[in-house]
């Protein structure tokens, strides 16, 4: 049982005590993952008087026009009325600190053996815990590997979708890694191109350019992903080049990264062992950290439209 980390959830239209946030074990969200869900951020401002939602509209966009969509899960309560949820969550919690906030439309109790939506309940849940950064790998890099196992792909599991039965084949390769010693994966689609990490989608720096796979690379379409390709354009004036990449690009890149809403910008020195560029962090990620941590801390007024400011 997850243990206590807020006062409160949003569950189902009301606010409940974090205790009450629950579901019975024969729900189909708990025996077969049968949700979508989304991992949003908020920071707080240097001084910790504000929190800034960042990108609420693309995630919870996201989760209800192709993440449930595609589903076909429908829940009574708008997006509009999940996104009011979510921010008078964060203020009864009364944070002021980073954190993680979960939003999840999930089948619940209901006609058991059925997969017909009608005759399964549907319910929204709202959680939010603190998240602080991990300055020792987010500064410091990650060591990967490439995965044994394949990626996912649109014709069978839609990486597209942010459901949580996806998120198995992410563990799979987790935890391939962690137990090989690795702190994390980079995941070949099923055409033996890089896909994504477990959790995060992959960037590379080669040759002068920026590249990163397409978004039919069997990837789920990133709001980090998406908002670093205009900030490399916008900021520093590289054009990102979206094109498959292969394995052994990696080994000879001059930098890799993974970028996602937990991962934020995250740094890889060293890919199946082969040092990235020169095996430290490179200046083209760490000036991109630097970019995106001011501009969601509120820091550039440029970007304000992509906070939603707590208090
Ligand atoms: N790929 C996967 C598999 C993920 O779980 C995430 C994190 N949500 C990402 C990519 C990054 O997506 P986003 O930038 O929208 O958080």
């Amino acid at each position: 049982m997850a243990g206590k980390t807020a006062r409160y959830a949003w569950m189902n239209g009301e606010l409940v005590a974090w205790e009450d946030a629950t579901v019975h074990v024969r729900t189909d969200s708990f025996m077969y993952g049968a949700n979508v869900f989304e991992g949003i951020r908020a920071y707080a401002s240097p001084d910790k008087t504000q929190l800034y939602v960042f990108k609420s509209a693309e995630h919870m966009g996201r989760l209800f026009n192709e993440s449930m969509k595609i589903l076909r899960i429908e829940v009574p309560w708008s997006e509009a009325q999940t996104t009011a949820g979510m921010l008078e969550l964060l203020r009864a919690n009364e944070f002021h600190e980073d954190v993680h906030i979960r939003p999840s439309a999930f089948f619940g109790g209901g006609e058991a053996h059925t997969f017909d939506p009608k005759k399964i309940e549907r319910g929204f849940v709202i959680t939010a815990v603190p998240r602080p950064q991990n300055p020792d790998t987010l500064w410091g890099g990650f060591h990967v590997c490439v995965s044994s196992w394949r990626r996912i792909g649109d014709e069978m599991m839609p990486p597209r979708v942010k459901a949580g039965a996806n998120y198995l084949n992410g563990r799979y390769a987790f935890m391939e890694a962690r137990v090989e010693g690795y702190q994390s994966a980079i995941i070949l689609n099923q055409n033996g191109k890089v896909a994504e990490g477990p959790g995060a989608c992959v960037m590379m720096v080669r040759k002068g350019e920026v590249v990163t796979p397409p978004v039919t690379a069997g990837i789920l379409e990133s709001v980090t992903r998406a908002t670093l390709i205009q900030l490399f354009r916008d900021e520093m004036g590289i054009d990102v080049v979206q094109r498959d990449i292969d394995r052994t690009e990696l080994y000879v890149s001059d930098e890799v990264f993974f970028c996602g809403t937990g991962s934020e910008v995250q740094p890889i020195i060293s890919v199946d062992k082969y040092s990235v560029g020169t095996g430290e962090v490179g200046p083209i990620v760490k000036r991109m950290q630097e970019i995106y941590f001011e501009i969601a801390r509120g820091g550039n007024d440029k970007y304000s439209a992509w906070l939603t400011p707590v208090y």
